[in-house]
């Protein structure tokens, strides 16, 4: 579904991004996992068209996404949650929903979308008048997660859904993403935690200073010494 071919990013003239190569098939959940700064945001703003990419190409479903404004990439079926949320405090969670389903075909399906996040994330719908500001850290990473959805992704990226949370906040950040894979979505989820991440993934990427390091399924790269003695302090 997803095909990133030997990218290279820049921020000025500071290179992050040095031939990064991987692929993500239909159904799959693939994890990024790798330290503070080694570039997992950078691909991911690359796929989503935020970062311009200097040399290589993406390819989603078979067709080039570089030339494909950031705009227009959820009209495809790609989605970002980005690390941090992202949200807009002063509205309500429902308006935060509402403004996931901005292209013309996802708005058609609206109704449909919402009774699907909030089937997911019941404390939503529950709260959908509130403020999103004045949330909890972890519901408003499920109105994060829920704007996503809204514009009907056939491919959701998301960017460390579990920084900053409370751990059984945490569980029911990857019971919902585990849950979202059951239903067959494609995912490509970026996390630190290496660990964790590994457990709900199929395969993973290690991203070391801009480059990929390592590549293998889930249960390779938790056997793997380099990992362990990297990433788990084993
Ligand atoms: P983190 O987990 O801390 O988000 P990461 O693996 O996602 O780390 P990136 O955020 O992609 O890493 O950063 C990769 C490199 O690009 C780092 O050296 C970082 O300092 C640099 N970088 C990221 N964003 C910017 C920016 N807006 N301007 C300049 N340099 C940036």
């Amino acid at each position: 579904m997803l095909e990133v071919r030997d990218i290279d990013v820049f921020y000025g003239d500071a290179q992050a991004l040095y031939g990064v190569g991987f692929t993500v098939a239909e159904g799959e959940l693939v994890t990024l996992v790798g330290a503070n700064g080694a570039g997992k945001t950078t691909i991911l703003r690359a796929v989503a068209g935020i970062r311009p990419v200097a040399r290589g190409d993406l390819l989603f479903e078979g067709e080039p996404l570089r030339r494909v404004p950031a705009h227009r990439r959820p009209g495809l079926g790609i989605a970002l949650v980005p690390e941090g949320r992202e949200l807009w405090p002063q509205l309500t969670v429902r308006e935060n929903l509402e403004l996931g389903a901005y292209d013309r075909a996802a708005r058609a399906r609206a109704a449909e979308s919402f009774a699907h996040v909030y089937d997911l994330f019941p404390k939503l719908k529950d709260r959908a008048g509130q403020l999103a500001g004045s949330m909890s850290g972890g519901e408003q990473q499920m109105v994060a997660i829920g704007r996503a959805l809204m514009s009907r992704p056939r491919l959701l990226m998301m960017d460390e859904p579990s920084l900053g949370l409370a751990p059984l906040v945490v569980g029911q950040m990857f019971a919902a993403v585990r849950r979202l894979h059951a239903d067959g979505l494609t995912i490509l989820l970026v996390e630190q935690n290496l660990a964790r991440a590994l457990k709900v993934a199929d395969r993973g990427y290690v991203i070391e200073t801009g480059t990929v390091s390592l590549t293998g399924t889930s249960e390779q790269l938790l056997a793997d010494p380099a990992v362990r003695a990297a990433y788990l302090g084993v």
